[in-house]
């Protein structure tokens, strides 16, 4: 079922309704528009004569609670027609404050086209004083059959939203709400929301000193601070260190091109909204920044003639592309407009196809497994049949959605089909991962393409002697680098796990007499090999006290801490700190060190 179909959707419906209902009562004058439920609650737009505060959603919501307790049922009233429609708004839901306080209810009833049914959501109740409380609004329902159903319901925030979403229209205020059937769940939710505020990337990001951005730079343009860009290379290296054991090759191309490759490639067409505008040079030349970096890999494959023998072909890069997101959608690094794709291309023969798939989904599952991100579902993005921004020709299409569709079966890959989430040129596999905080991400993604090799007529010589067309595996373990570390900080609330922590051990030296001990020790700990890499070792030597020292390090969820004073020197001991298990006490190096090397990969979730 549906979640319009659900119980849930009436309930927040109603509870929008409800919301107004107690808003028109505190506040006669306020006009309402429109109210539906959304994906996680609800909301209703209402035209206020002065400005509402934050403060003022307790207000409303206690009216709701004694609306809700008189317990009286809703009703559904159909309006013989729009005349009839037209004459219940003007007499029963202006409040007695003139027809302009119908102004929106009115353009919305003009908009149902006529002969159409139009119906109202009424409740009316009379409280303990023998006060009457009659609501009326223009409304297609369902609805719940009764306000004592709208019990667990929590007004969040205040927006500005323009009238029919049109800039030039009045801006109206928006009330966010969420109703849930059980206290639980609505509990459940709210710490979630919380919980999701602390662990917003954006916020972290500036506190761990992972990024910024910069309104000189641009919109949606992050500089990556050295222990963002430290965070970077460990989960470079790693995925490198991956892909040469499974065959893949490096390449290395430029951040810009002429327009004649993506006029080949089919971006000019279909993609042309999301590139950023076009650069001429003085002969006349268009060269456009990269959005994507498959046609620069197909141009090295076709550079020299490819047999049977030489496929498959894997090239990687991790490729820095831009798009021109609308400034609304830029999300911190989640949704940015300069990011890099752990991006490869595969050009395999049809009889290569399957193996080829399932290694690299096989790829993306190593991948999640070693980041610690366990919980995910595949969903297979398929071409919408009533859409004309796809390149290539059906039959094509066909194959590789099959293609796709037997390897999740050869995997016993469970999955469902998304119809429309297709790439321009092909199908797709998405892995879609769920957080700590139950929140879906669309992260690695897997594409199987016959139409470039089409549009660009690429060939290997088969074993026939003949030419024969390759197929191209587009892919994406992490996504982007942005997007997996906006993940990662949210998942980890910033506590990464121990293997890409951006430093692994803090040194602190109690005093500045221990200051050439401290560098001493980071030195020692740094030659030390971790997992075929140097531990990533800071001396914290600032002139602070060592309390203040100890929280700034524990804030930015640092591993270890090792505590230097006199008696340690002198014993050739160290005090640890570690960033989950606390004080562990004074202990010899040798003992330290073994500990530090033996830390799982993984952490807990420090929530
Ligand atoms: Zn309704
Ligand atoms: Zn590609």
């Amino acid at each position: 079922m549906s979640y319009e179909q659900s119980y849930l959707y009436k309930l927040r419906h109603s509870a929008a309704h409800l919301m107004a209902q107690a808003v028109t009562e505190l506040y006669p004058s306020a006009k309402l528009s429109i109210g539906p439920p959304i994906e996680n609650g609800f909301y209703y737009d209402i035209d206020f004569e002065s400005p509402l505060k934050e403060e003022d959603l307790e207000k409303i919501e206690n009216k709701m609670r004694e609306l809700s307790n008189l317990k009286e049922p809703i009703v559904c009233r159909p309006a013989k027609d729009k005349e009839e429609a037209k004459k219940v708004i003007l007499d029963e839901t202006t409040n007695g404050q003139g027809p302009e306080n119908a102004l929106y209810k009115l353009q919305l009833l003009e908009a149902i086209p006529d002969g159409d049914a139009v119906t109202f959501y009424e409740q009316r109740a009379t409280d303990k004083q023998g006060k009457e409380h009659a609501f009326i609004d223009l409304c297609r329902g369902p609805h719940v059959e009764n306000t004592s159903e709208i019990k667990n319901f929590k007004l969040l925030n205040l927006a500005g939203a323009y009238w029919r979403g049109d800039v030039k229209n009045k801006q109206l205020t928006r009330i966010y709400g969420t109703a849930f059937e059980t206290k639980d769940e609505l509990e459940a939710y709210l710490h979630n929301l919380e919980e999701a505020k602390k662990r917003d990337h954006r916020v972290l990001g500036r506190e761990l000193g992972l990024f910024m951005f910069s309104p000189r730079v641009g919109t949606g343009l992050p500089l990556w601070l050295p222990k963002g860009a430290t965070l970077r290379h460990v989960m470079t290296d790693f995925l490198q260190k991956e892909q040469v054991k499974r065959g893949y090759e490096p390449v290395v191309t430029p951040h810009i091109a002429n327009i004649k490759l993506y006029e080949k490639s089919g971006h000019i067409q279909t993609y042309r909204d999301k590139m950023f505008p076009f650069m001429e040079d003085e002969e006349k030349e268009t060269y456009i920044l990269k959005p994507m970096n498959c046609p620069f890999h197909i141009e090295i494959y076709q550079s020299q003639l490819r047999s049977y023998r030489d496929l498959p072909v894997r090239y990687a890069e991790f490729g820095t592309v831009h798009r021109y997101e609308q400034s609304g959608e830029v999300t911190g690094i989640l949704r940015a407009r300069g990011f890099t794709q752990d991006d490869a291309h595969l050009f395999v023969t049809p009889e290569q196809l399957q193996d080829e798939f399932i290694g690299v989904v096989d790829l993306m599952q190593t991948v999640l497994a070693k980041l610690g991100l366990k919980d995910f579902r595949a969903r297979v993005g398929t071409k919408d049949p009533g859409s004309d921004k796809y390149v290539g020709h059906d039959e094509n299409w066909v194959a590789a959605t099959k293609a796709i569709m037997d390897a999740c079966d050869v995997m016993k890959l469970e999955y469902e089909v998304s119809p429309g989430d297709a790439a321009f040129y092909g199908p797709k596999l998405d892995l879609m991962i769920k957080d700590a905080l139950g929140r879906e991400w669309q992260m690695g993604t897997v594409q199987v393409d016959y139409n470039l090799p089409e549009r660009f007529e690429l060939e290997y010589i088969g074993e026939d002697s003949k030419p024969h067309r390759p197929i191209m595996i587009h892919r994406a373990p992490f996504g982007s680098l942005e997007r997996m570390i906006a993940l990662m900080t949210e998942q980890y609330a910033g506590a990464f796990p121990f293997w890409l922590a951006p430093v692994q051990v803090a040194v602190l030296p109690i005093a500045d007499r221990h200051n050439e001990s401290a560098q001493q020790l980071a030195d020692r700990l740094r030659d030390s090999v971790y997992d075929t890499r140097a531990l990533r070792v800071e001396v914290d030597d600032r002139r602070e006290t060592l309390g203040k020292k100890i929280r700034e390090n524990q804030r930015h969820k640092v591993p270890f801490m090792l505590v230097l004073g006199d008696r340690d020197i002198e014993a050739g001991t160290v005090g640890v700190r570690h960033r989950e298990r606390g004080d562990l006490g004074a202990m010899p190096l040798a003992d330290c060190l073994k500990m530090i090397l033996e830390e799982p990969d993984t952490t807990s979730d420090p929530a």
